[in-house]
């Protein structure tokens, strides 16, 4: 069985502004993530990697050009059919954790399934697996407030993964914490988008954890460049 491919992206082209103001981030961009990969998007700051990772969530539309995300053309569906795509298969870490100040680890992880009509045995059954996946059985009723930025940031990856996406978009998802904190949340974050076989999209200025990803893209001019092979 040929592998599928999770996420295609056909000529992307997205300008900011207009007329002589106009900033062309992308211009052009091809990629194609299949089932199972982890893509690293490296490069400097200013680069267009986030404005790559929104228009791949489907949060931003590109100026031009075609996104498929599971075969299913998103450029022209409804802002209904994007959400649900959004909701049921894309899951998003940003840099800084975006938890529920007021709700403790567990609801945070356990409402997406809530929104998305689990019941609530089911919601937090699989919140409690998740959170014991990232390694906070023990915290799972603190509130976001009372952990560190590095057990916020695992809650947070627990709450990307809670509607079992097919593809994991992270933006830095590491990159406000200490280098040590960083990479033992990251392993984490890897071990767990390998156990649930789905893909990722992982914005990255850090060279270590890139090369621990399958392969490694850069946006350079507007234009996606693949850049060597990588250990995976
Ligand atoms: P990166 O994530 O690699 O740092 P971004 O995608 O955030 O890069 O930004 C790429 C370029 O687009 C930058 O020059 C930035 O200033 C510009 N940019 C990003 N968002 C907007 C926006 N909403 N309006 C105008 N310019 C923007």
């Amino acid at each position: 069985m040929s592998e599928k491919t999770v996420l295609k992206l056909d000529n992307i082209c997205r300008t900011y502004g207009k007329k002589e103001t106009a900033l062309q981030v992308l211009n052009g961009v091809n990629l194609q993530i299949k089932s199972g990969e982890i893509v690293a998007l490296v490069g400097p700051s200013g680069s267009g990697k986030s404005t790559l990772l929104h228009i791949a969530g489907l949060l931003d539309t590109p100026t031009s050009g075609t996104i498929f995300v599971q075969g299913v053309n998103m450029s022209k569906a409804s802002d209904k059919a994007r959400t649900h795509m959004r909701s049921t298969a894309i899951g998003f870490v940003y840099q800084s954790h975006l938890l529920l100040p007021d709700f403790n680890a567990l609801e945070n992880v356990m409402l997406p399934q809530l929104i998305a009509g689990k019941s609530m045995k089911e919601a937090k059954e699989h919140a409690l697996f998740l959170l014991e996946e990232v390694g906070l059985k023990e915290r799972v009723l603190h509130r976001s407030g009372e952990l560190s930025g590095g057990e916020q940031q695992r809650v947070a990856i627990a709450r990307a993964l809670a509607n079992r996406p097919a593809l994991l978009l992270a933006d830095e998802p590491t990159g406000n914490l200490d280098p040590k904190t960083s990479q033992s949340v990251f392993q984490t974050l890897l071990h767990l988008v390998k156990q649930t076989k789905l893909s990722a999209f992982i914005a990255t200025h850090n060279p270590e954890l890139a090369a621990q990803m399958t392969r490694q893209v850069s946006v350079q001019n507007g234009k996606l460049v693949e850049l060597k092979g990588n250990a995976l």
